[in-house]
């Protein structure tokens, strides 16, 4: 599972436009209130928050960009590493002095945390009101109403198995309408030993395939050109309402969609990299020259103690298999280094992983236990000063990696779908197909334009570039890496 790191503002856009949305929901004592939303973790959790961001803007509640501002305070917090949890307590902690000030705000905390600790984060913390799980998020207006009229602080954390409800989504874009997530499963049944996952969000449950469809066609109706497809192990994904519908026969059915230019996905099990899935790339237009394919370690004997259910040879085969058939895929992966029993011998075997495979970007972390996992009872061997010492050396190389891969791209012609500019609108940003930034200059007015750019530069994290005179329109069909 791929996480972003820190914390985030969650902005959110909302379709049907807001003229049409203040009545809807009957929570008739919630309008006109101000509620800000922070954000710890995954895409997941980012596109939780934009659907809680939904369902209070409906009931008439308004973003603003600062917690003093805000008469609802919304943490949707992420347990996947130890840090990320510190972060959401120390926010939290925070928000102790401004509900000192005005009592009457009300605090309510989601995500992962929330999850695992439940009823106690109410008696750890009297600051906050609400304890809500990730399958609550659609309910988070009624929540804060309830609290607003008088009731006792609470906490909501069961876990729905039986459906796929609090999925449902209308279709929520990026504030520009550009982009859009749309959350296809949940849940995992994997249960690597280190991941909490499987014990805050529950086992696997996919959205129905036509309501899917139905989410990515009003999405595309509204203007939106880039969907990533979410889910903790998308490439388990199971259409309930079709048998044998599986991922690469979404990632098709959706490829078909008009208007829809780019299609990207994560995150993605290794072991679940099918053949089929395979297959995908390069055939079918829409889907990016890009996969997330968390790796964890390169050595056999940490996998498996990991319980990640494939060996670094099986790896390492499937992405020979993926570059045979589209030589350019980027591809990104997840790193942990320190976990319990790792000898040296098995570090250098993730370093010559990454030599070997050559990952344009890494995640990397040093391994912290959760909560309730099996790695959290097995003895830390590696010390934290070691750890971090791994840590480094693993990113050094990276860092090495990733330059001489952009690099290496100076002088082509890439398509740019451009995201954002600087307020003069001299500065664009946009990205690649194969998800790497590129910032170049140009007139005003190029958002949501798909550009030829010409790369002049290749840094670490970025490209730099041109627009190239045979720039392509928003109409035509999607163009690959070309010399
Ligand atoms: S595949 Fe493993 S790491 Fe990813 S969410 Fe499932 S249990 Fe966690």
């Amino acid at each position: 599972m791929q996480t972003a790191g820190g914390p985030g503002t969650i902005e959110v856009a909302v379709c049907p436009p807001r003229k049409e949305r203040s009545t809807e929901t009957g929570v008739d004592g919630m309008k006109g209130l101000r509620f800000y939303i922070e954000t710890f973790g995954c895409q997941m959790n980012e596109q939780d928050s934009l659907r809680a961001g939904y369902q209070l803007a409906r009931a008439g509640c308004l973003q603003v960009d600062s917690p003093a501002e805000a008469d609802i305070l919304v943490v949707n917090t992420c347990s996947i590493r130890r840090k990320a949890e510190e972060k959401a307590y120390s926010l939290l902690g925070r928000f102790r002095n401004l509900k000192g000030r005005r009592p009457d705000i009300v605090v309510a905390v989601g995500g992962c945390v929330a999850q695992q600790e439940g009823e106690s984060l109410l008696e750890r913390l009297p600051q906050v009101d609400v304890v809500f799980g990730p399958h609550h998020v659609s309910e988070i207006d009624r929540f804060v109403e309830r609290r607003r009229a008088g009731g006792e602080r609470f906490a909501v954390v069961s876990q729905k198995t039986d459906s796929v409800d609090d999925l449902e989504c209308p279709g929520i874009s990026d504030p520009k309408g550009l982009k859009a997530f749309v959350t296809i499963m949940e849940g995992c049944d994997n249960f690597c030993s280190y991941c909490v996952v499987p014990f805050v969000r529950g086992r696997e449950r996919s959205r129905p395939y036509h309501s899917l469809l139905e989410e990515a066609r009003r999405l595309t109706e509204q203007g939106v050109r880039e969907v990533t497809l979410l889910g903790q192990n998308v490439n388990a994904y199971c259409a309930p309402d079709r048998q044998g519908f599986r991922f690469p026969d979404l990632l098709a059915a959706l490829s078909a969609l008009p208007g829809l230019r780019r299609l990207r996905f994560t995150t993605s099990h290794p072991k679940d990299l099918s053949r089929a899935l395979i297959e995908c790339f390069g055939s079918l237009g829409p889907l990016c020259e890009h996969i997330h394919l968390p790796l964890q370690s390169g050595s056999d004997r940490v996998l498996a103690a990991m319980n990640r259910g494939y060996t670094r040879t099986a790896y390492l085969e499937k992405i020979s298999a993926l570059r045979e058939r589209v030589p350019d895929v980027a591809v990104t992966s997840d790193m942990i280094v320190g976990f319990p029993g790792e000898e040296i011998e098995d570090f250098e075997g993730t370093l010559e992983a990454m030599r070997i495979v050559r990952f344009d970007s890494l995640y990397s972390f040093k391994f912290s236990p959760r909560p309730s996992t099996r790695a959290a009872s097995l003895e830390e061997t590696v010390s934290e000063v070691e750890k971090l010492r791994r840590l480094h050396e693993l990113q050094d190389l990276q860092k090495r990696i990733s330059l001489e891969k952009n690099r290496a791209l100076e002088g082509k012609f890439l398509e740019v779908f451009v995201e954002g500019g600087s307020r003069d609108g001299e500065q664009w940003m946009g990205r690649t197909r194969t998800n790497k930034i590129v910032n170049f200059t140009g007139p005003a007015g190029l958002e949501g334009r798909f550009l030829q750019v010409a790369i002049r530069e290749g840094c670490q994290n970025s490209l730099r570039g041109a627009i190239a005179e045979r720039s392509v329109n928003p109409e035509e069909s999607p163009t690959r890496l070309s010399e």
